[in-house]
Order: C-alpha cells, then structure tokens, then sequence
C-alpha cells in the first residue's frame, strides 16, 4: 500500500523530493488539460478522430508519468508494473461505465498493476456505504491515508514461507473506515492464497527493516539498567532502522514499518545475524 496523497495535496508535496515534484506537477498540467480538453465527451476512449489521436498521446503521458510517481510498483499490492500496455492499467477510481462523467477527470484516475485491476478484484466494481456516493468503500491512494485503515503482519506459512498479511486497523473508530478496510481487502483479495505475488514481490530488505524495527521498538520499551551496553546496543539499532529505511521508503508497505504499525512473528527475527552485529 501507497500514500499518493501528496499528488493533490499541497501540504503535503511540500515534503517530496524535487524530481518527484516536477513529475507531479508534469501530472497536474497534462490531467487539467486532459479533462479540459474531454469536458463533453460522453465516450471512453473519444470517438471523434482528431480527439482520439490527442487522448491517446495524453493517456501514455499520464500513464508514464503515474508509473514514475509509484516507482514502478502497484500502489494497492506492491506489484512490479511498467508502461507498456500490459504493464499496467491506468484505472477508473469510479468506473466509467457507472460514472461516465468522471471517465476524463484526471482526479478520477489510479495506476494499478493487471491483478489488481483484474475481472477477479476490482475490474468495475465499486462498493458504496450505505449507497451513499460520497462514501466509498475502496481505498483510494490518492486520496486516503492507508495508515488509517490498515496494519500488517509479516508471517510464516505452514510451507515455510513468508507471508505479509494485510489487516483491519482497529484502532480506528469509525464504522465508515472499518467497512473500507474490509471491503478493500475483500475486493483486492489481499490476504488470498491466490494472491501469492504479494509476498514474492518484497525483498529481504523490507523484512530486515521491520525485524531491525521491532527490536529497537523493545528495547525502547525494555528497563536499560538490567542491559549490559544499553545505549551502544540502542544506537545500533537506531543506524540500522535508519539506514534501512533509506533503502526501503520507496517501498509499498514500508510506511508500516516505519510508523511501527506491523507485528512479526518470533521465529521471523535472526537472531544470529543481529547477536553477530553487537
Ligand atoms: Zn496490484
């Protein structure tokens, strides 16, 4: 899971590097332009010829430009995606085909991986709570905060492998945001045993950084003075989940991490590789 928030939200884009700035900003020009341009087309994809040439140049560019913004990962299951044609789908947040005014409205669109977007997971659908329109039931990267509505758990499966497991965050109190989390899993399929790709597509890296994570955590925690070398062990721990962060942020889920919002099974930790370290 990504947090594409800052795409739209000024605040927000404050905090992002600038060669992702000016690919946002690339992405604002090209989306206004495009909806301006598609303002009464009541077709997808545009019928007219002179239109359907100047939609399919745009449609690249923004599909190349929110490929960028994502660094080549699904932004719903951390896929591997890429521009070309079946790399990846550049999605109607609200399906065209319930909501054909919002088929050229750039604000409307969300890059997903072909699973993600496939007849299996969301493909046209589009849950509604309590069918109000303004409440959706999908999370949006763009707009939604997935640290709001979800945590994860890194597991080991009865084959020895790893598993990520994506939840319900609980903490939260509204009925509203409950139902989204779980309707979002549902519909993506998240924690499926079909959806094996999830895991497959995390390096070593990111579980290195939520072991590294999980011990500072406890030691945090922990009473310093029944610790031998508290504070070296301390700083140690502290450089290592700074610098792994580093390597990882770009990461889908590594959010998680960082905000120490996941669990991890005991038998995941390495011990020898973190006892060799101190
Ligand atoms: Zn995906």
């Amino acid at each position: 899971m990504k947090d594409l928030r800052f795409i739209f939200n000024t605040k927000l884009r404050d905090n992002i590097s600038e060669e992702l700035k000016s690919f946002v900003t690339e992405y604002i020009k090209d989306g206004v332009s495009f909806t301006e341009k598609f303002k009464n087309e009541t077709y997808f994809p545009p019928k007219d010829k002179e239109n359907e040439k100047y939609f399919k140049i745009k449609w690249r560019n923004l599909k190349e430009i929110y490929v960028n913004i994502v660094e080549n990962k699904c932004p719903i299951c951390n896929n591997s995606i890429n521009t070309l044609n079946k790399g990846s789908e550049l999605d109607h947040y609200r399906p065209k085909s319930k909501y054909p005014s919002e088929a050229y409205n750039y604000k409307n669109y969300i890059i997903l991986c072909t699973v993600c977007n496939g007849s299996s997971c969301k493909h046209t659908k589009f849950p509604l709570w309590k069918n109000s329109e303004k409440s959706p039931l999908l999370f949006n990267p763009t707009t939604d905060n997935p640290l709001e509505l979800f945590e994860i758990e890194f597991l080991i499966n009865k084959y020895g492998q790893n598993i990520l497991k994506v939840k319900e965050n609980k903490s939260k109190k509204s009925e509203y945001m409950s139902a989204k989390a779980k309707e979002t899993l549902k519909v993506y399929k998240l924690n499926d045993i079909s959806r094996n790709d999830l895991m497959r597509t995390l390096s070593n890296t990111l579980i290195e950084f939520a072991t590294a994570k999980y011990r500072l955590n406890a030691l945090n925690k922990a009473d310093k003075t029944n610790i031998k070398n508290y504070n070296r062990i301390q700083n140690i721990y502290k450089a290592k989940c700074k610098k792994q962060y580093i390597q990882v942020k770009e990461m889908g889920f590594s959010n998680f991490i960082e905000n120490s919002q996941f669990k991890i099974q005991e038998e995941k930790l390495k011990y020898d590789e973190y006892k060799s370290t101190i």
